[in-house]
């Protein structure tokens, strides 16, 4: 075992609607006593179900808070918008929530959290495939360009209306209130590890916009090669879709293309770069407003089961420009959302291997020993998975930044029919993140527990955490499942 952390940082994700359905001392009353919770991170702005509202219609709603879903949920800034720092856009300041309009998420809980101890970050997730994010006006003219030059359904990194947009909101953020910290979150991959994973269209395959082939052409990198491989892509991954399968094998078929067309790597690379960008700049505005402010990164689910994705999303790279990570450890819901993932990679650049041994593969490169693919369903990933998470992040960034693993508390498992119907009726584009959506069904999916949380938490700090962030939001969270959380403090003598 590691040594005991000092001091660690127990943060918990939360949403406006649970103080507001129970009341900010009550809340409060609840992540202390059953969590020993010292950090919060409030959910704004947001517009995904991931972070705000209350449980995913369809799925439990948790013994505490409001007992009907909010089907209205739109999301936005639950802070309140201060407009003079957005001046560098074109785009308007960030919008209010429609919900609840009134309430400051970050006016009225950082002060009373303070005088218990409880530190707060600004839980900032973009959204980028969100419709309400693209009915902001003007948002559409900042979309990434697909490969047919078209505009498509993401703002581009490298627009500078939508940066300086951002960039507007972590200032406003941290000028308005007295933040600790703030944790920025961005769940997309780029274009080549949408193409080789999964089913795709042109529009998934970006970006080729005007201001992306100019950081492009500067770094002797040519834009139409890029898409002319890219174009190769696309047809191979659409006669896979139509099961047609390439003579000398779909993996060989693929490499074949990198081979022609080298741009196609340098493309992905790009638009890694131009997302890691984008991060140094939240983190150099938010401690130029503040130097005290703690700013770090939310690293999604792909991190875990992509091993290309694990490539681009280097944690050496990211300690440059990171005082913490929330590194996702999901175990639970890893079982469904990975054994989905395996079934797709293995209809395309594992075609050649089928599930089974694409999973024998994965395992292999991952570093994971996990139970058989037919049965991760219904058993979810062990806690050995977060540990081992945990210990891989460790090892690649410098002593400065600190891992907080994401623990998973009641994150929905199975695929409801409300559930796709709110993503149809919120016109979500999910491009690339289709993936990570759990298409599994049946009475008998893995759940978290008491126990399981708490073995979570405790895997956690044996691989060297220094914080763990209770996930995803509170507003789902059973409150028994949450005291596993406590449990594990307990037996670590941290509280
Ligand atoms: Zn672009």
């Amino acid at each position: 075992m590691s040594e005991q952390p000092v001091n660690p940082v127990i943060a918990i994700q939360v949403g406006a609607i649970s103080f507001v359905d129970e009341g900010i001392e009550p809340v409060l009353d609840q992540f202390q006593t059953r969590a020993g919770v010292n950090n919060l991170f409030l959910a704004t702005p947001t517009w995904t179900r991931g972070t705000g509202g209350r449980a995913v219609p369809g799925h439990p709603i948790p013994d505490h808070g409001g007992q009907a879903y909010d089907h209205d949920f739109v999301g936005g800034n639950y802070a309140t918008t201060h407009p003079e720092y957005y001046r560098n856009t074109s785009l308007p300041p960030v919008p209010k929530n429609p919900e609840h309009p009134d309430f400051d998420l970050l006016g009225e809980v950082i002060a009373e959290a303070k005088k218990r101890g409880i530190q707060s970050y600004a839980w900032m997730e973009e959204s980028s495939y969100i419709q309400a994010v693209r009915d902001i006006p003007g948002m559409p003219a900042t979309m990434e360009v697909d490969v047919w030059g078209r505009p498509s359904s993401r703002p581009c990194f490298n627009n500078p209306d939508y940066r300086n947009w951002h960039l507007g909101i972590v200032e406003d953020y941290v000028q308005s209130y007295d933040l600790d910290g703030l944790a920025w979150c961005s769940e997309r991959p780029g274009p080549l590890n949408t193409t080789l994973q999964g089913p795709m269209s042109a529009t998934g395959i970006t970006c080729f916009c005007r201001h992306c082939s100019a950081i492009a052409r500067d770094r002797g990198l040519d834009p139409e090669r890029a898409r002319q491989g890219y174009q190769e892509l696309l047809d191979w991954n659409q006669k896979l879709q139509a099961g047609e399968r390439p003579s000398d094998g779909a993996f060989t078929a693929f490499w074949r293309v990198l081979l022609r067309y080298p741009e196609v790597l340098g493309w992905q690379n790009l638009w890694t770069e131009s997302q890691r960008q984008l991060y140094r700049d939240i983190y150099g505005v938010a401690k130029a407003a503040n130097r005290q402010v703690q700013v770090g990164w939310h690293v999604f689910h792909d991190i875990s089961f992509s091993p290309f994705y694990r490539a681009d999303q280097d944690y050496a790279e990211l300690g440059k420009l990171s005082d913490f990570i929330k590194v996702v450890a999901y175990n639970n819901c890893a079982g469904p959302r990975f054994h989905h993932w395996v079934h797709s990679i293995s209809r395309f650049l594992f075609a050649d291997l089928g599930p089974e041994k694409s999973y024998g593969v994965l395992q292999g490169l991952l570093n994971y020993d996990e139970a058989d693919l037919d049965q991760l369903p219904q058993v979810g990933f062990t806690a050995d998975y977060v540990k081992r998470e945990t210990e891989r992040a460790l090892a690649s960034v410098g002593p400065d930044t600190k891992i907080f693993p994401g623990i998973d508390i009641d994150i929905p498992v199975g695929s409801a029919p409300a559930a796709v119907a709110d993503r149809k009726k919120r016109n979500e584009s999910v491009t690339g993140l289709a993936l990570n959506i759990d298409v599994s069904t049946g009475d008998d999916l893995t759940q978290c527990t008491r126990a399981s949380v708490k073995d979570a938490v405790l895997a956690a700090f044996n691989g060297g955490a220094h914080g763990v962030v209770l996930s995803r939001k509170y507003s789902e969270m059973f409150l028994e499942n949450l005291s596993g959380a406590g449990d594990a403090l307990d037996e670590l003598g941290l509280r």
